[in-house]
Formats: structure tokens, C-alpha cells, sequence
């Protein structure tokens, strides 16, 4: 059984002057503790797929086709249950950190966040994981009483690359991990996503414009 398969699927978005069609029947598996790479040009639709694996597509999509994680089938699953999907089986790193982030909350506030409400941790248990977690991710954990503004680029995707493996998902979905980044803070995630993978054995969906970046993982 794969851990997640994809089913021809399709997702056009309906604006009031036309319909783009973003995603035209795209079919794969990733099997667990596997790596897949999608690759493309801006605006070829990665994104998209992302978004409809974790079901937060914008409501003026169509979407057909089918998702299946595990053999159960998601893509037709209603919110409340795709909630519980969501960070504890799939997790995702979105590409613009200074929007994912809320710039008014402290970073070791968001981060715990998610496992408080996902895992009914306590605050402080949330507190001491997410310093265990900066320290995965080569934080120092000192920085969670920073202000998402005071962290550079890199550090900043590092922070969302800890609040993704916080609940501790099945299937990581990279998207344009690296993209904003120099070429050295890039080869430092790089380094850091294979060792993560090497002792966690984790299932990454990677996806980039830069067919170097994912052809070097
Ligand atoms: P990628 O991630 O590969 O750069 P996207 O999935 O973001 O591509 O976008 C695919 C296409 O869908 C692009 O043409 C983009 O302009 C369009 N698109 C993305 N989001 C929306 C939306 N909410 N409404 C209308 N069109 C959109
Ligand atoms: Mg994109």
C-alpha cells in the first residue's frame, strides 16, 4: 500500500473572467519513506497540487480526481476529519515564510500552537518539544522568544520546518523549501532535510522550480 496516491487529478479555478485550468490530470504514488520530487516552471501548477492533497484549495476551485492517503480516500473527506489529517499525517512548509507567519506573535508561540491543539499537550509540554524541536532543525531555542522579523530567510523556514514535523507526520510536503534562499543557506537545509530523513526515515513530497536543488536530494 502506497502512502499516499494521486488520481488523475484535475483543479481548475473559476474566476470571473475565465477558468484556469492549473492541474490537468496528474497521477503518482509516493510509497513510504520515499523522497518524490515534482518539478516545474512558475505557474505549472505545484502549488495547486499541494494545496488539493491538503484540501485547502480556494472554494472556487473544481476539483476531480481522486487522493488516497493510506487507501482511504481524502479527497472527498469532510473538514472537520481532514482537520486531524492535517499536521499529524500530512504536514506542509509553504514557500513564504513572512506570510505563513503571524509578525505580531512570538515564533515559540506558533510553533507550540499546533501541538497543543493537535496533540492535547499541556503548554509547557509544548514549550520543552519545541525547544527539542529548534534543536533538530539548528535553532537555538533561545529564538522562540523572537519575533518572526528579527529571524534571516533561512532560519525563518526552519522555524516552519519545526512546526511542520511537530504533531510528527507520516508525509512531509515540501513547497519551494528553499527557494528564497542563497545558494549556501540552500546546501544547509539540503544537508539538514537528508539527515533529518536518513534518521527518521521520513516520506517527503519535495517541490521546487530548481530541478538542482531536487535532483541533488
Ligand atoms: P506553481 O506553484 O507551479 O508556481 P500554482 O499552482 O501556484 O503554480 O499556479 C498554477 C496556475 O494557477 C497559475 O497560472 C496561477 O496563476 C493560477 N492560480 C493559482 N491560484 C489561483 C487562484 N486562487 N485563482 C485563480 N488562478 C490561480
Ligand atoms: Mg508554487
Amino acid at each position: 500500500m502506497s502512502l499516499l496516491k494521486v488520481n488523475d487529478l484535475k483543479c481548475r479555478y473559476m474566476t470571473d473572467i475565465d477558468t484556469v485550468r492549473a492541474v490537468d490530470g496528474i497521477s503518482f504514488e509516493i510509497e513510504e519513506g520515499e523522497v518524490l520530487g515534482i518539478v516545474g516552471e512558475s505557474g505549472s501548477g505545484k502549488t495547486t497540487v499541494a494545496l488539493g492533497i491538503m484540501g485547502l484549495l480556494p472554494e472556487n476551485t473544481a476539483v476531480s480526481g481522486e487522493i488516497l492517503y493510506r487507501d482511504e480516500l481524502i479527497s472527498s473527506m469532510p473538514e472537520s476529519r481532514m482537520d486531524r489529517v492535517r499536521w499529524k499525517d500530512i504536514a506542509i512548509v509553504f514557500q513564504n515564510s513572512l506570510e505563513v507567519l503571524n509578525p505580531v506573535l512570538k515564533i515559540g508561540v506558533q510553533v507550540t500552537e499546533p501541538m497543543i491543539k493537535h496533540l492535547d499537550i499541556s503548554p509547557e509540554k509544548a514549550r520543552s518539544k519545541c525547544a527539542d524541536l529548534f534543536r533538530t532543525v539548528g535553532l537555538d531555542p533561545e529564538w522562540m522568544n523572537s519575533y518572526p522579523h528579527q529571524l534571516s530567510g533561512g532560519m525563518r523556514q526552519r522555524v516552519l520546518l519545526a512546526m511542520a514535523l511537530s504533531c510528527d507526520p507520516k508525509l512531509l510536503i515540501l513547497d519551494e523549501l528553499t527557494s528564497a534562499l542563497d545558494a549556501f543557506t540552500r546546501r544547509d537545509i539540503r544537508d539538514l532535510l537528508l539527515d533529518l530523513q536518513k534518521k527518521n526515515g521520513y516520506t517527503m513530497l519535495m517541490i521546487s522550480h530548481d530541478l538542482t536543488f531536487v535532483s541533488s536530494v
